[in-house]
């Protein structure tokens, strides 16, 4: 992290609910160029605000663009309990500013959205997010929908799709959102028809469409799997995929969507430093990925 002479070095304080804090986010840290790394693991909601206490009561308000705060781990709703804490601890200009990417969710989503728009007009376009009931695909249809795609959100139970399809709506207002039950490989591909875009975001090691399903999608131009572990979510698709073209469509695999989350997340790491009252979720993550898109560097 660039500091000037007299500047105090950076400091990011990691807040990690799991028993070990994540290597990975350390690592990103370090690489992105923070100065000093702060790792607090097994991070309970009722610790967090003497742990922001800690962090906005010992440099100057002028200096708290120094230090911030990045909260990782692997459990979502767990990292989502914390930034709500950390948020609520902030007041007036006693604040640091504060980044959210348990599980690597928010980086993950943004680069499979801008992945797609390298491709694809996003806004009127018709797109499928299989398994976008779990945290990367939530934030996936959101970003899709908040580009103004129209997004079907499949999962195995209509129920738990419908439930997404209404907390997206009711955030964004004016989203196009509707809930699929795929439960068979007939279903997967009457959810594929009309579709343009699909990005499966089931869990690791499960496979959610099959080869011969989106070989016969017509309409189909860009497919993106983020699972790594096989079998891939996609069949046919290989991990290392970056905009390789398969049967018509421009296929990404994690791995080729991997290196635009990899700069996703250093930049916004980067950024919290620039002021003291940035709060980098995933619409303003999003939002950098995109920053970074256009000016040649995703
Ligand atoms: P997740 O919560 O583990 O699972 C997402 C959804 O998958 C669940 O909500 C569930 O949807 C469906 N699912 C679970 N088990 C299933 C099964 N046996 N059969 C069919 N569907 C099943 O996933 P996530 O944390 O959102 O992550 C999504 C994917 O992104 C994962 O593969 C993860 O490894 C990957 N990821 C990659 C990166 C990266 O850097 N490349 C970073 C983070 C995550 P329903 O129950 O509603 O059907």
């Amino acid at each position: 992290m660039a500091q000037s002479p007299g500047e105090k070095p950076s400091i990011l304080v990691q807040l990690d609910p799991d028993p070990q804090p994540s290597a990975f986010d350390g690592v990103v840290a370090v690489d992105a160029g923070v100065d000093h790394l702060f790792r607090h693991a097994g991070v309970q909601p009722e610790q967090v605000r003497d742990l922001v206490f800690g962090t906005i009561f010992t440099r100057g308000v002028d200096e708290l663009n120094r230090t911030a705060i990045f909260v990782g781990g692997s459990r979502v709703a767990d990292g989502e309990a914390l930034l709500a804490q950390v948020l609520a601890s902030f007041f007036g200009p006693m604040r640091v500013s504060v980044m959210m990417d348990a599980n690597g969710a928010n980086t993950t989503a943004a680069a499979a959205v801008i992945s797609a728009s390298r491709h694809l007009t996003l806004s009127g376009s018709s797109a499928l997010v299989l398994a976008g009931t779990g945290p990367v695909g939530q934030r996936a249809a959101r970003l899709l929908s908040a580009a103004g795609a129209t997004v079907r959100v499949g999962s195995r139970d209509e129920r738990r799709a419908a439930s997404v399809c209404e907390t997206i709506a009711a955030d964004l207002g004016s989203a196009v959102l509707e809930p699929w039950a795929i439960d068979s490989t007939d279903a997967a591909a009457r959810a594929l028809d009309g579709v343009e875009l699909v990005v499966a975001a089931g869990a690791a090691g499960v496979e959610l469409l099959a080869e011969s399903v989106w070989h016969e999608a017509s309409t189909l131009r860009v497919a993106i799997d983020l699972n790594a572990v096989p079998p891939l979510g996609i069949a046919g698709l290989e991990v290392t995929d970056k905009a390789v073209e398969r049967h018509g469509a421009v296929c990404y695999g994690a791995i080729g969507v991997g290196g635009t989350k990899m700069k996703i997340h250093k930049a916004a790491v980067r950024q919290l430093f620039t002021q003291n009252d940035l709060v980098l979720d995933v619409d303003s993550i999003y939002q950098l990925g995109q920053h970074l898109e256009d000016n040649g560097n995703g």
